[in-house]
Parts: structure tokens; C-alpha cells; sequence
């Protein structure tokens, strides 16, 4: 089976009745669709609430606009120096070598510019993002991200990955990855030794969201990077439909420390256009995380976050820097300042 791209071949797959085929034609054509094989497997196509489906399958809610969406909705643009770094914070920096993934997420965070057109860097834009770190002395961690970084080769990978590791103050080198649960056949032996390098130390952040996209190949591929001894961390996004309720987050946080991944965070949803009917409020995630620290060890506890939009960056949703105003919400942002939020 190929990765499902078009509306048709939802319709062919039951995962879309042929009935909402002029819609959904409407939102591909605004949002990218890539669903694959192991992903479009795991559907269950006899509840109309699957939380697989729900993350993969556009829906005619992604055409509703809502007054709080922002194209860029955690502030990339206003901390990007040059194409393809996002330096927000002083000892790290994003590096976003392709904006594309194997699957693409409907409450996708950066869904105005993932996905779309030319989603490489040229080589002369990379080798502009790669002076960009070695003229930076304060830049300790670089943190690949996209865009899914997994999409490239082994050989690309191991290109950047020598190529970072050489600049003297790069200690850290973070993948952010969702590919070993939704495309797990990409982590071969030769990919992962690709991301191993002599003088900087790998680790991966893996997103997942459902305690049952740990399926058993999926399994199979996180412990191939784990038995290569690179450490593993988790990102989530709480969502609505989809695991905001506590005994799905309690099952994914062990399903995550089970296979050897440390909890790491849990995010907020963000922003972005389209994708309101995945909110919930801060007030119901706070209860929520509330819960789940009754139920599991520190262990299995992520850090609840936010991206306060406009670039202020990530804030764990504490409640001294969260404040209830009359429509709406403060938050604090690392420097004390507070900010309004929808
Ligand atoms: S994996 Fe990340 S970048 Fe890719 S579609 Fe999902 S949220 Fe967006």
C-alpha cells in the first residue's frame, strides 16, 4: 500500500464516505494530506470518532475560521534570521532542513508552510544555515525539526549530522521526529548510525499522541534508535476528540515510558487556522494533567506547555503564571511578562 494523497483514494480506503468528496477536495487543497500505510491501517472505520482518524482524515471543520487563528501561531518568522533557522532562545536554535512529512497532522502547528511548494533547503540555504551556527558561539543545542527532519536519508541525515557536530560549541543535536511510529520502516540500521556522530550527543523527540500508534513495527523502531544508545524524549499535543480525557493520556504516558521514552511535553493546542475543534481551554487541560498526576509517577508526568503566540515562547501552564481575565487569559512568559490569550 502507498501513502493515501488524494480524496479518492480516502474514498477507496472507507476512510471518508464518497458523499464529502467536494468538500474535503476544498480543504486538501488548502491543508496538505499525506496518510501512511501503517497509519491508514490502524483506522478503525466503524467509529466515526477514531482518535487515528481524527489526527490524519481532514474534515470539513477545517474550513471554519475562528477569530483567535494565526498563520504563524507560535512566532517562527519574527526570530528566523535567515531560511530555515528560528533562533529563539539565546543557547539553542531550530534548524528546519525540509517542510514536509510522511503524514500530516490536521492540527498541524506550522500547516500554512508545511507541506507546501519547494520544502527543501537549497544547498546554498543550507550552507547559510550552517554559518549561521558557526557564527553563533552560543548556540549549544541545535533542535531539527520541519517539517518531519526523518523524511530525508540516511545520507542527508548523516551530512547534517557531521556537519553539526564539527562546529566546536554544537554539544547537542535534538531530532524532532514522528516518524518511527507513523512510517516506521524508515528507522533501518543504516539510518539510525547515520544520526550517531563523534563529538555532539543525538537525541530524539518523538510525537505521538495515541497510546495505539505504538504498534508492534513502530516498537520495533524506537527500540532500534534506544539499543544504538541515543536518548529519548516525547512530545504531545493534547487534543480534543483525541486524548483529552485522562485514561488516554495515563495509557499513552506509559506507553511511552514502557518503550523507553521520557514523557517530555505535553502542549497546549496551538493556534493555527483550522483547526479550533481540537481545542479545549486551559482551565480543562490544567484539570486534566491535574488527574493524571493522581495516577502516575513523576516519571510518567510530561510538562504541560504553552507557546504564547506572537514568539514569546514555550511557559509550563503553572498556576501562578496563568491568570483568568474576563474574556480570556494572562500568561507570564519566561522574561515575567504577561500576555493576553484568547
Ligand atoms: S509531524 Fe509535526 S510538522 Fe508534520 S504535520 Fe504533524 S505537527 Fe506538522
Amino acid at each position: 500500500m502507498t501513502p493515501i494523497k488524494t480524496v479518492a483514494a480516502l474514498i477507496d480506503e472507507g476512510l471518508t464516505a464518497p458523499g464529502t468528496r467536494a468538500t474535503l477536495e476544498n480543504v486538501v487543497a488548502r491543508y496538505a494530506m499525506s496518510i501512511t500505510p501503517d497509519m491508514a491501517a490502524l483506522v478503525d472505520r466503524d467509529d466515526p470518532g477514531d482518535p487515528i482518524a481524527r489526527q490524519f482524515v481532514p474534515s470539513e471543520a477545517e474550513l471554519a475560521a475562528a477569530p483567535e487563528d494565526r498563520p504563524d501561531p507560535i512566532g517562527d518568522a519574527a526570530h528566523s534570521p535567515v531560511p530555515g533557522i528560528v533562533h529563539r532562545h539565546k543557547d539553542r536554535a531550530l534548524f528546519m532542513p525540509i517542510l514536509t512529512c510522511p503524514i500530516f497532522c490536521r492540527f498541524c502547528f506550522r500547516r500554512e508552510s508545511v507541506g507546501k511548494g519547494e520544502s527543501a533547503l537549497s544547498p546554498e540555504a543550507l550552507a547559510v544555515a550552517f554559518a549561521y551556527i558557526e557564527a553563533h558561539p552560543e548556540i549549544w543545542e541545535v533542535i531539527l525539526t520541519g517539517g518531519d527532519p526523518f523524511v530525508l536519508s540516511a545520507r542527508r541525515v548523516g551530512e547534517i549530522a557531521r556537519r553539526l557536530s564539527a562546529i566546536p560549541h554544537v554539544r547537542i543535536i535534538r531530532w524532532h521526529t514522528r516518524v518511527p511510529v507513523v512510517d516506521p520502516s524508515r528507522i533501518t540500521d543504516e539510518f539510525v548510525a547515520s544520526l550517531i556522530v563523534p563529538d555532539a550527543t543525538t537525541i530524539v523527540a518523538l510525537h505521538a499522541n495515541h497510546p495505539r500508534e505504538f504498534l508492534p513495527a513502530a516498537r520495533v523502531a524506537i527500540a532500534r534508535l534506544i539499543d544504538a544508545g541515543i536518548p529519548l524524549v516525547s512530545q504531545s499535543v493534547l487534543l480534543k476528540g483525541i486524548n483529552a480525557d485522562v485514561d488516554t493520556l495515563e495509557a499513552l504516558m506509559r506507553t511511552l515510558v514502557e518503550n523507553c521514552i521520557k514523557p517530555y511535553y505535553l502542549h497546549h493546542p496551538d493556534l493555527a487556522p483550522g483547526t479550533a475543534h481540537f481545542r479545549l481551554s486551559i482551565k480543562e487541560g490544567q484539570e486534566l494533567v491535574r488527574s493524571l498526576r493522581a495516577r502516575v509517577s513523576g516519571l510518567c508526568m510530561p510538562t504541560y506547555v504553552l507557546d504564547i503566540p506572537g514568539g514569546f515562547a514555550k511557559v509550563p501552564l503553572n498556576e501562578g503564571d496563568v491568570e483568568k481575565t474576563g474574556d480570556g487569559w494572562r500568561i507570564r512568559d519566561q522574561q515575567g511578562n504577561w500576555h493576553d490569550y484568547p
